[in-house]
């Protein structure tokens, strides 16, 4: 059998075994390092979709994953925050690496939270065929759960940028909007009605920059620009508590780089906004 690299997930953490060097993060610990893992590890095998260029689909592959159960996390293992992996990842050759990783962490959790059917109550089986659970008794198939959300730039005629302060955040950090589209709306609606909640300003001339999968556990994140088109700030006081146009030279504490906020507002700073 030849040696496959597997990953090991504690929640948001990758786990390193001892005298596995940091290059493994995004290598992969290979398999007899990995041994013997916890008893109560959830080991799943997760297709990978295959790099696309001109010239065609690049190998297919499959990733080993392992979940343990923080009782479980052998003493001696490292914990190396995923957020961190994917941070350093940004504009590097592990790009691809890091999108697989979070391919892994964004399957686990569902993993946890599909085991048994939603309509009947039975135990969901693992299908043979596609990602995907199938229940036993009424046949019902569940892919995982993909929640998109936006998230927005606002700027205004002064070239300033709106950034709000969130109550979940740490002290003195401030970000871009952002929300979760509810049933109905298209992606726009959710940019508009999340600015006016937050902040309570309109916007106009709405535009998509990019997207990433953020699986903290189970979003889409979809990057919008938009220019303000009037109202006063207004924080809703329960989710926001602060929010402010800043000018560029004049940012406070702004999240940290891997985030498609950082991105955007990086984006803003140079002036390709
Ligand atoms: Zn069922």
């Amino acid at each position: 059998m030849r040696n496959q690299n597997v990953y090991i997930f504690l929640k948001y953490d990758l786990l390193i075994p001892p005298g596995v060097e940091d290059s493994a993060v995004f290598a992969g610990v290979p398999e007899k390092e990995a041994r013997p893992l916890p008893e109560d590890a959830d080991f799943f095998e997760t297709p990978l979709f295959p790099p696309l260029n001109a010239e065609g689909a690049g190998e297919k592959k499959t990733m080993r994953c392992y979940l343990v159960s923080g009782d479980a996390a052998p003493a001696s293992w490292r914990r190396v925050p995923l957020r961190s992996v994917i941070a350093k990842a940004e504009g590097t050759a592990d790009g691809k690496n890091a999108a697989d990783l979070l391919r892994a962490c964004h399957i686990m959790h569902w993993r946890k939270v599909s085991r048994f059917c939603g309509s009947c109550g039975a135990p969901n089986f693992d299908s043979a065929i596609e990602t995907a659970r199938v229940c036993a008794v009424c046949g019902r198939i569940e892919y995982p759960r993909i929640c998109p959300a936006v998230i927005t730039a606002v700027t205004n005629a002064n070239g300033e940028i709106l950034l709000s302060h969130n109550k979940e955040f740490p002290d003195g950090l401030y970000s871009l909007t952002a929300g979760f589209n509810e049933a109905g709306e298209s992606l726009e609606d959710t940019v508009r009605r999340e600015v006016y909640e937050e902040a309570g300003v309109f916007v106009k001339n709405i535009q998509y920059i990019t997207s990433q999968s953020w699986p903290f556990p189970s979003s889409l994140m979809a990057g919008f620009k938009a220019e303000y088109a009037g109202g006063k700030i207004v924080c809703d006081g329960i989710e926001i508590t602060d929010a402010a146009f800043f000018k560029k030279e004049n940012l406070p504490n702004i999240p940290a780089a891997g985030s498609i906020a950082r991105h955007i507002i990086n984006l803003y700073i140079s002036g390709a906004l």
